[in-house]
């Protein structure tokens, strides 16, 4: 189908498949399509990249990154689209939908299998809101070589994660690889139905692979967030933190968030 965005395209497929929106699911459909292509310009993709999609609904976001990628993996947990996609994207030749939670993908084998054939290999997304915070520490933990992630989030979730004077354990993960720019606002009245809050996309750049014992550190690091570095910390590194913060010239009564990027990355060398 052409212009699967198109809103009488997007009901047409909708009652022909007698499904409606799965909340359980996050999902909101673009039903712009120059919403889309602005989006896709964003990103900046060719035919040498791979676009790994997560959440293609009904395919309206799908359909336009197959036009400028070399091809695009989609993983879509809401088995009741698989007859819907079938007919939205079958004529496709370089897309592929793979029916699997996101949460549960190999993400560094697969990126390294698809890096065999492309030399970019990108995550794309209109992520369902309720768990954008787990898909991306999700794609960064797993340490795949991916050159860029490119998602629509809350506005106030993008205004956060851009804000370079607010700091959480995903701020500082993103920070550890690279940079990440607020690239386009998008209204909530281009959606079907209509989330109650406005959306932006977001792109982080990778550049550094990540480090795994970052994860682990923060989590505990922020467990009370008005609580000291050394009072959080103490319980992993008991006796010796103290000693530890020292070492790493950390003042041992500041706030996990006024510590820098750097400073975490140091204490991650006594772990
Ligand atoms: N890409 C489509 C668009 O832009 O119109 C749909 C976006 S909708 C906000 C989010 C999509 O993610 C839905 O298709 C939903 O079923 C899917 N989804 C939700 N949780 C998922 C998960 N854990 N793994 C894969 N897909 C998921």
């Amino acid at each position: 189908m052409k212009d699967i965005a198109k809103k009488s395209n997007t009901q047409y497929l909708l009652d022909k498949y007698k499904l409606q929106a799965s909340k359980k699911f996050g999902q909101n459909f673009l039903i712009d399509l120059n919403t889309i292509k602005r989006i896709v310009a964003t990103t900046h993709i060719d035919k040498e990249t791979c676009v790994i999609e997560i959440g293609p609904g009904i395919g309206a976001l799908s359909e336009q990154l197959a036009y400028h990628a070399g091809y695009v993996r989609c993983y879509e947990i809401d088995t009741r689209l698989k007859d819907l996609l079938k007919e939205s994207l079958g004529e496709f030749t370089n897309i592929e939908v793979v029916f699997q939670d996101f949460l549960t993908v190999d993400l560094k084998k697969i990126v390294e299998e698809l890096k065999q054939t492309y030399s970019k290999v990108c995550i794309i997304a209109n992520l369902p809101y309720y768990i954008t915070s787990d898909i991306l520490e999700h794609i960064i933990c797993s340490q795949a070589s991916l050159s860029s992630i490119h998602a629509m989030v809350q506005k106030e979730v993008a205004l956060k994660l851009t804000d370079t004077q607010y700091h959480s354990p995903l701020t500082f993960m993103i920070e550890s690889i690279g940079t990440i720019s607020l690239d386009m606002h998008v209204s909530r009245n281009v959606f079907s139905p209509a989330p109650r809050v406005d959306s932006a996309i977001i792109a982080i750049h990778i550049h550094k692979e990540y480090n795994i014992l970052l994860t682990h550190l923060l989590k505990q690091a922020f467990t009370q967030k008005r609580k000291t570095i050394y009072n959080n910390l103490k319980v992993i590194f008991g006796t010796n933190t103290k000693y530890i913060l020292e070492q790493c010239q950390i003042k041992e009564n500041k706030r996990p968030e006024e510590l820098k990027i750097e400073d975490y990355l140091k204490l991650t060398k006594y772990l």
